[in-house]
């Protein structure tokens, strides 16, 4: 066994290998795999081995995507059999929401160049002859679904690792971690010690003890999950041919044939965690203890469906443990905290996914960043709040809606309220329908009295919001409205190296003494890592605020690059400082009768910061917000966040204020004012974004700037425009396919309705060409081409006269 090698990968299970393999393609070869039993022995061993490109985000199919491409090739490649079966798959809908879904996801799928299709109730007959089609809306056929064998493809994947000179020690347990002075890291096994530069935790069940040996928490517990295989059915055996797979995701299950029979996974609402948080050491591919109560009722719903299991038996019912995090996607990139330690965990779709995420984190960890965005899997969007119970509650939650609609607005309930501010119960009084965002709770909208506050969501413009959220936007636009987004990461940057600090981690200019700007923090390659606004608190003190789920990588970031010489100090103020912001016309009349400040064009400009006092309660008062009208964001410690609201509401009465919620603001009135949210520049330069104006070549030394200097002589491939849209009674919302005739030319990165305007709109990628305002495009909403149109940005008070009144 080697004592030094340049990467250890903890874990052989699909994904442990995976990365293994795809690190040595990209030629780091002094890289080993410890695994403390045989390969597989966690979850791999008894996966179903389903691979489906259906996924609900961008992210996820393109993972899966690969993943398909790779297990196909493997074979050739290593002389190992991965057992892969091109069988196409089927997923039925018995809605008509679910119907809308599958419109929405073939959009997305059209943009990535998927080949796939709605299907109609006889036509999925066609496909899978032994189903009932009883209460069925249609279907959605992926045609290069399938499955492999998952043992065949850890392996494949192993054997390719070694022929390019990877080592994999079996029946080694990892013991512990521990730091070298000169930060490398040492890898203690029951064999010896492993001296390394970057350590991948890709222990699957075990994945949270082995992260607890670096004293860190991941969020992650295994949930039991049952498949079970029926007694050989004739009809099946007769088959001269593939199978397609099929699943129900309003029972759910999901269904494949296994040589002459068909095998069955039920996802049950009344659902168990195994182990939660202290799996033993000594598991090792063996089954658990089988509940044929719990999934009955789904076996009695699927016979329904597939009547020729009525007279098969079951052959074998196995029950496994799978990972499961908070939102049941997995945590995947650099851990806060713990240098060149990556996490690999927490994949429910382990057997779907190993293949691309093995890709990406071995470019990850070689490049430095992914080529793909990978924010949704990232570990920091879970921050220390993330607690052991409420990862519990969450799980079980996530196991219990594994095929729940993914409907645009959609909240989930368990593990909440968890932060809340001190006005919480009197925004709920007021008839607030709250959402999370990174354990927040923050507005969605109000609910009027008589109206229930509860969202009914819908794929079009019918949900019971929609005409609550447009009184919220109008009032902020004829008259006056408050919003509370205390959900922002905060930061107070300071000490004498600031300045340059700041200026370095920049692409932009830094604001001047009392001034806010705009800024983005670049990577190296020039792709836009946060975006922020910077407030200059004094000369050499900077009040930073990020989007909620920005915190801990801004923090990161910043930390990451900090000076050793103590000039430059860091305060977290994201949970002691809030937000409230006053918007519309009538802001400063409003705000005028409980300050004695001046808030007048001359005193407090546009983009300026000045400290004042709300009644009694002092607050930096900001001069922006989100929506492009006149108002100020009042930051302050939340101590007085009763007193302001209150001082607020009390004077509001006078202008008719009105409370409003996110799905106004971001939703609606930013698409409007042409601010961008992180799904517009994630994959993006400032270029690409449109965001030219916050790049100053003048300066030169930050982050991203050679690699911007490429981009500007070599050209881009892309641009983001914002798209006016002739929809129809539904909104382009995210990942929509945009098209030229009959050319896939781009995708939408997110899209709404402006009640202001009364416009339907979305901010868009396309080739550069096709860039200019006038030009005449297509989107697809939910399984519909509608014309649109490349319109000049912003389209609501495009001379910024209203935020500059
Ligand atoms: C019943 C069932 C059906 C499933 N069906 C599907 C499916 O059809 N499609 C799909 O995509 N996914 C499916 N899954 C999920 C899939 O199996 C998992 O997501 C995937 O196998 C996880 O792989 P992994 O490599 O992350 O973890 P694991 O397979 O758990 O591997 C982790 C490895 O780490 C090793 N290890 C842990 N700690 C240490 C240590 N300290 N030292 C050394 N080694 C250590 C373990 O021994 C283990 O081999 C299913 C799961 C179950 C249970």
């Amino acid at each position: 066994m080697k004592t030094h090698a340049r990467v250890v990968v903890i874990g052989g299970g699909i994904n442990g290998c995976s990365v293994l393999y795809h690190l040595a393609k990209l030629g780091w070869t002094d890289i080993v795999l410890v695994e403390k039993n045989e390969l597989t022995s966690g979850s791999t061993w008894i996966a179903a081995g389903n691979v489906v490109q259906w996924a609900a985000t961008r992210t996820n199919s393109r993972l899966h995507q690969y993943s398909i491409k790779l297990y196909q090739e493997l074979e050739a490649e290593t002389g190992q059999n991965t057992g892969w079966h091109t069988t196409g798959s089927l997923r039925l809908a018995t809605t008509k929401d679910r119907f809308d879904e599958y419109r929405h996801i073939l959009a997305k799928d059209h943009a990535l160049g998927l080949e796939c299709y709605l299907v109609s109730p006889d036509e999925s007959k066609k496909l899978f002859p032994f189903m009932h089609t009883a209460g069925l809306v249609g279907a959605m056929y992926h045609v290069h679904d399938g499955h492999c064998d998952p043992v065949g493809t850890t392996n494949a994947l192993a054997i390719g690792a070694r022929q390019m000179g990877a080592e994999i020690y079996r029946f080694n347990r990892v013991t512990n971690l521990s730091r070298t002075p000169g930060e490398e890291w040492v890898v203690h096994t029951e064999k010896g010690d492993i001296t390394c530069e970057v350590v991948v935790n890709a222990g699957g069940l075990w994945a949270d003890r082995i992260a607890a040996m670096v004293g860190v928490y991941l969020p992650i517990i295994p949930m039991e999950h049952h498949h079970i295989l029926f007694e050989d059915i004739p009809e099946i055996e007769a088959l001269g041919r593939e199978l397609i797979s099929l699943r129900d995701p309003d029972v759910p299950f999901y269904l494949r044939r296994e040589l002459g029979s068909l095998l069955v996974g039920p996802y049950e609402a009344k659902c168990k965690s195994w182990n939660a948080h202290n799996v033993p050491w000594d598991y090792a591919a063996a089954d658990l203890p089988t509940d044929l109560e719990r999934i009955q009722d789904y076996i009695i719903k699927l016979l329904d469906r597939v009547p020729i299991l009525r007279d098969a038996g079951m052959k074998h019912i196995q029950n496994g443990p799978i990972t499961y995090t908070p939102d049941s996607q997995q945590l995947l990139g650099p851990v806060y905290g713990v240098p060149n330690f990556y996490s690999m965990a927490g994949c429910n779709f382990g057997i779907t996914q190993a293949g691309g995420v093995g890709k990406y984190l071995a470019e990850w960890i070689v490049d430095g960043e992914p080529s793909i965005d990978l924010s949704s899997l990232d570990p920091r969007r879970f921050g220390n709040w993330t607690s052991k119970q409420y990862t519990l509650a969450k799980v079980h939650e996530a196991y219990r809606l594994q095929y729940q609609l993914t409907i645009p607005d959609n909240e989930r309930d368990a593990g909440r309220p968890l932060k809340t501010v001190p006005i919480y119960e009197m925004q709920k009084a007021r008839g607030a329908v709250f959402g999370s965002r990174y354990g927040w709770e923050r507005v969605n909208w109000f609910a009027p009295s008589g109206v229930e506050p509860a969202d009914r969501y819908s794929f079009r413009r019918d949900t019971n919001y929609f005409k609550h959220v447009k009184k919220e936007c109008l009032a902020a636009r004829d008259n006056v409205a408050v919003y509370e987004l205390s959900a922002f990461g905060k930061f107070e940057i300071h000490g004498t190296g600031a300045t340059r600090f700041l200026d370095h981690l920049i692409c932009g200019r830094l604001p001047g003494i009392g001034r806010s700007g705009y800024s983005l923090m670049l990577t190296p390659k020039g792709i836009i890592a946060e975006d922020m606004t910077i407030t200059r608190l004094a000369e050499d003190r900077f009040y930073i605020v990020t989007p909620a789920a920005g915190e801990v990588l801004v923090l990161q970031h910043m930390e990451l690059h900090l000076p050793g010489d103590g000039s430059v100090i860091i305060d977290n103020v994201t949970t002691r400082m809030g937000v409230l912001t006053v918007i519309g016309p009538k802001s400063r009349d409003l705000l005028t009768k409980i300050t004695e400040a001046d808030l007048s064009n001359e005193q407090h400009p546009y983009l300026s910061c000045r400290n004042i006092h709300i009644g009694v309660s002092p607050v930096r008062a900001i001069r922006m917000n989100f929506v492009g009208e006149l108002g100020w964001e009042l930051h302050h410690d939340l101590v007085y966040q009763r007193a302001i609201y209150q001082d607020i509401l009390k004077a509001g009465q006078e202008f008719g204020l009105v409370n409003c919620g996110m799905r106004a603001v971001l939703n609606s009135m930013r698409l409007e004012k042409g601010f961008l949210m992180a799904a517009d520049i994630s994959e993006a330069t400032p270029f690409q974004a449109g965001l030219d104006v916050f790049i100053n070549f003048k300066k030169d030394n930050f982050i991203g700037r050679d690699a911007l200097l490429k981009q500007k002589e070599q050209g881009m491939k892309n641009r983001l425009v914002m798209l006016e849209i002739n929809a129809g009674d539904a909104d382009a919302y995210s990942d929509e396919c945009i098209w030229l005739k009959n050319e896939v030319v781009g995708r939408v990165t997110s899209g709404g309705w402006g009640h202001r305007i009364e416009k339907s709109l979305a901010f868009g990628f396309v080739r550069p060409e096709l860039a200019s305002p006038g030009t005449m495009l297509e989107v697809e909403i939910l399984a519909e081409r509608q014309q649109a149109v490349v319109v000049k940005s912003p389209c609501y008070d495009p001379e910024n006269k209203k935020a500059r009144a």
